[in-house]
C-alpha cells in the first residue's frame, strides 16, 4: 500500500503538508511528492480538495514470496544487556527455522550502540547469523531511529519471518515496521507454527479450533500464528498468505530458551544504517528508571499471588512473608491490582505478564479465564480459596479448600518447623 500524488490534479495548494503528521510531503515546484517518511497513515488522502492523492494498493503487484528466506528475531537490549525475551525467541526462531528446513537460519538482529559483545550471547543461545546495526544514534530506543533502521534492513535482506517480544518496545516497533513495509502483524502470539501437521496436534489438544479441512500432508510452510482472542475466551489462528515478511509479537515467558552452548559461534553481518538526527522527531533528555520495586516475575521459579479473596491491601503484607519464606516473588491477579492494593507491574494474566514458575501458589483467585492465560502453563499450580467449585481448582496440581488468612499462616508455621 503506498500513497500516490495524481500530477494531473495537484494544484499545490500545499494543504496536504498541513494535515501529514509525518513532514512526509514536499513540495516540488508546484506539485506535491510524497517522500520516504511515509506511513501510510492516509492522513492527506481526505484533506486534498482536488481529488489528486489516492493509495495505490494493487500498483505493486503480488509480492515474491520466495524471494524472502530466514527467521529473523528482534534481539531487544537495554543499556547492553539483551532482555530474556530475545533469548528465547532465538530458541523458538531455531526451532522454527529447523522446521522450514531449505538451510533456513535463525538470525538475530541486535539494534543499538557498541553493542557487538551481545552477538557471542546470541550465538550461545542458537542463532546462526547476527545482523549487529549500529549508531551513535541508536544509543537509546526511539520509534522513528529504531523503525528507519529495520525497515532498511528487512528491505535489503528479506527475511520471511520477523518475531519481536511483546516488550513496551516490540510493541511499539512492530506495528511501526510492519504498517511501513505493508506486512501483517500478529500481536502477542502464545504459539507459532511451521508444519500443518504440527499445527494440527496442538489445535485438536488445546484449543477449538476446527482443523477438519486441514490435510497433514500438506506442505505449507506459512506461519501459523496462534493467539487468545476475544478476551482469551477462543483462540485464533492468524496467517499471513500473500505478504512478507510474517510478523509476530510474542510475549515474555511464553517460548523455551535453548540450552546455552557455551562458546558456539556464527556468522556476523554488519549493517551499515543510515540514519541521520533529523530521521528522529524525538530527543531523550535522560532514563529515569521507575521508583517503584522491580518484580521480575517473568523469571521467577516460585510466585505467590493474591487475589480480591484477600480482602484489602494488608493481605498482601502476608503474601510478602509467605514469598519471602518460600523464596519466591509476589504476584497478583487483575481484581486486586484495579482495587489499588498492588502495583500493575505484579499482575499476572492476558493483560499483565505470563509466567511459568516451577511452583504457583494461586491464594483466594477464582480463576478467571484472563488469570489461567496467564500462568496456566507452570509446572506446578497450588491453590488456597475457601470456594470448593471455584474454577482455580480445574488447573491446580494441588488445592487446599480454606480460608486463605488461616491456611497461609500454616503454611509459614510448617515451613519454619522443617527449617528449624
Ligand atoms: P475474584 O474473581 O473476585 O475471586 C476471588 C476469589 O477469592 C473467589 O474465588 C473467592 O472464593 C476467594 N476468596 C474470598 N475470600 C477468601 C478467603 N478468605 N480465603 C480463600 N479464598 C477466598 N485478571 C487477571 O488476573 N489478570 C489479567 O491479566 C486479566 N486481564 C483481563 C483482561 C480483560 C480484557 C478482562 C475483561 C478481564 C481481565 N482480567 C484479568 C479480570 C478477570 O476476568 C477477573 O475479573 C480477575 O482475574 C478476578 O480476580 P480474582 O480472582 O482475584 O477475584
Amino acid at each position: 500500500m503506498a500513497i500516490k500524488v495524481l500530477s494531473d490534479k495537484c494544484k499545490g495548494c500545499k494543504l496536504c503538508i498541513k494535515a501529514c503528521p509525518f513532514e512526509a510531503i514536499d513540495m516540488e515546484g508546484k506539485l506535491a511528492v510524497i517522500n520516504e517518511k511515509c506511513t501510510a497513515c492516509n492522513q492527506c488522502i481526505p484533506a486534498c480538495p482536488f481529488k489528486a492523492i489516492e493509495k495505490t494498493a494493487e500498483a505493486e503487484g503480488p509480492v515474491d514470496l520466495s524471494a524472502y528466506k530466514h527467521v529473523w528475531v528482534y534481539a531487544e537490549q537495554r543499556r547492553g544487556k539483551l532482555m530474556n525475551v530475545a533469548l528465547e525467541l532465538i530458541g523458538e526462531g531455531h526451532r522454527l527455522s529447523r522446521e522450514i528446513g531449505d538451510d533456513t537460519k535463525v538470525c538475530a538482529v541486535v539494534v543499538g550502540n557498541k553493542i557487538e559483545h551481545l552477538a557471542k550471547e546470541c550465538y550461545e543461545y542458537g542463532a546462526d547469523t547476527v545482523y549487529l546495526i549500529e549508531d551513535d544514534l541508536l544509543e537509546n530506543y526511539t520509534t522513528d531511529g529504531y523503525t528507519k533502521v529495520m525497515v532498511d534492513a528487512i528491505k535489503k535482506y528479506k527475511p520471511e519471518i520477523v518475531l519481536l517480544g511483546a516488550t513496551h518496545i516490540g510493541r511499539d516497533l512492530a506495528p511501526r515496521v510492519a504498517a511501513r513495509l505493508n506486512t501483517g502483524l500478529t500481536a502477542d502470539c502464545t504459539r507459532l507454527d511451521v508444519k500443518v501437521s504440527s499445527y494440527i496436534d496442538y489445535a485438536n489438544k488445546n484449543t477449538t479450533l476446527d482443523t477438519s479441512s486441514l490435510d497433514p500432508n500438506s506442505d505449507d510452510k506459512g506461519l501459523k500464528q496462534t493467539r487468545p482472542a476475544f478476551g482469551g475466551n477462543l483462540m485464533a489462528t492468524i496467517i499471513c498468505p500473500k505478504t512478507r515478511p510474517q510478523m509476530s509479537t510474542v510475549r515474555p515467558g511464553v517460548m523455551q530458551k535453548k540450552e546455552k552452548a557455551e562458546g558456539a559461534t556464527g556468522e556476523l553481518i554488519k549493517v551499515n544504517p543510515a540514519i541521520q538526527k533529523s530521521d528522529i522527531r524525538t530527543e531523550i533528555v535522560d532514563i529515569v528508571k521507575s521508583a517503584k520495586e522491580i518484580v521480575s516475575l517473568t523469571d521467577a521459579e516460585i510466585i505467590c499471588s493474591g487475589g480480591r479473596g484477600l480482602g484489602d491491601s494488608s493481605g498482601f503484607e502476608m503474601i510478602k512473608k509467605f514469598a519471602d519464606k518460600v523464596g519466591g516473588v509476589v504476584g497478583s491477579s487483575r481484581a486486586a491490582v484495579d482495587a489499588g492494593w498492588i502495583d500493575h507491574s505484579h499482575q499476572v494474566g492476558q493483560t499483565g505478564t505470563t509466567v511459568k514458575p516451577r511452583i504457583y501458589f494461586a491464594c483466594g483467585i477464582s480463576g478467571a479465564i484472563q488469570h489461567l492465560a496467564g500462568m496456566q502453563t507452570s509446572d506446578i499450580i497450588v491453590a488456597i480459596n475457601k470456594d470448593p467449585d471455584a474454577p482455580i481448582f480445574e488447573v491446580a496440581d494441588y488445592g487446599i479448600v480454606g480460608d486463605l488468612y488461616k491456611v497461609i499462616p500454616q503454611i509459614i508455621e510448617e515451613w519454619d518447623n522443617a527449617e528449624s
